[in-house]
């Protein structure tokens, strides 16, 4: 029986570079308040928890004063920076790169259909912690489309911009980019002025299909992922299509050895919140559990 660890799997450059800086302010000041959990997936909270990494929503970010509150990857609207401001809070700001450029994105998108009386429009989960920085940047004027189907509050004679949330299926996106075209063409709009931005993050769109590849090449696959994981439970189900014999677990613990019966070669995935760490204790249980 071999194991192997999925070459793709494990965290974002995002996510790693809010993790670095988390660990590396602890590093100095032993205490540390995050806004909002730094990655959907409680082992690693835990283990940044143990480090000194407190998690904190915006109602006791007001009740601060002269603390340090780190802004992880999913980006923050301005109205953060604003109390950050008047409440004399130093700002570690780990916001992704990627968001970083979609949110200039999106307020010089907003700025240009503000002056020609138009709309802007973002695919994503309503209350996501990106989408909610990302209507930010529009005074939280922005339509919310949260699928494809969800397009009746857009008026598709009035200028529109589209952009979607980094973490969303483009297959999903694209079919929403249709829908509105069609909605276009049966209103007769001859002079629509409709633009979509491609704004999914690579990293995520590609995902689906390596893990589609990885999924074929075993017999077993042992997907890790935290069980409030949205991206997770999406990847899980993607990879239970290809490979029917695939089982999720969150921690070492939940292996179960009747599943390794007749399997030659078992893999270890996970999502894009998923740490290293976690899947490494995971191919060190499967292990131990075949060698005894
Ligand atoms: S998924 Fe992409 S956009 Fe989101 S944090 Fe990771 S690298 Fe950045």
């Amino acid at each position: 029986m071999s194991v192997v660890i999925d070459p793709n799997a494990g965290f974002c450059f995002g996510v790693v570079k809010a993790i670095d800086a988390a660990e590396q302010q602890l590093g100095v000041s032993h205490r540390l308040y995050c806004l909002g959990d730094i990655v959907h997936n409680n082992e690693e909270v835990e283990r940044l928890a143990q480090m000194g990494l407190c998690v904190i929503d915006h109602k006791q970010m007001a009740t601060l004063t002269g603390a340090t509150v780190l802004i992880r990857a999913h980006g923050e609207p301005p109205s953060t920076y604003e109390m950050a401001r008047s409440r004399n809070i130093t700002l570690i700001d780990a916001t992704c790169p990627i968001v970083l450029a979609l949110q200039k994105k999106i307020r010089d998108g907003y700025e240009q259909m503000a002056a020609i009386g138009g709309q802007v429009a973002i695919f994503g989960k309503k209350g996501h912690a990106e989408v909610v920085g990302l209507n930010g940047q529009t005074g939280n004027t922005a339509i919310i489309v949260s699928s494809p189907d969800d397009i009746d509050a857009i008026d598709v004679r009035r200028p529109l911009r589209l952009y979607s949330q980094t973490t969303m299926s483009r297959e999903e996106y694209n079919k929403l980019i249709s829908n509105i075209e069609a909605r276009i063409a049966e209103m007769r709009v001859t002079d629509a002025d409709f633009v979509a931005y491609n704004t999914i993050c690579s990293r995520v769109a590609n995902r689906a299909t390596q893990l589609e590849e990885f999924a074929h090449s075993v017999d077993l696959v042992i997907f890790v992922s935290g069980v409030n994981s949205s991206n997770g439970h999406y990847l899980y189900e993607y990879c239970r299509k290809v490979q029917a014999n695939t089982k999720m677990i969150s921690s070492p613990d939940e292996i179960d050895e009747a599943w390794f019966a007749g399997a030659e070669r078992i893999g270890i995935t996970g999502a894009t919140s998923t740490p290293s760490w976690l899947m490494e204790q995971v191919r060190q249980r499967i292990e131990s559990i075949a060698n005894n």
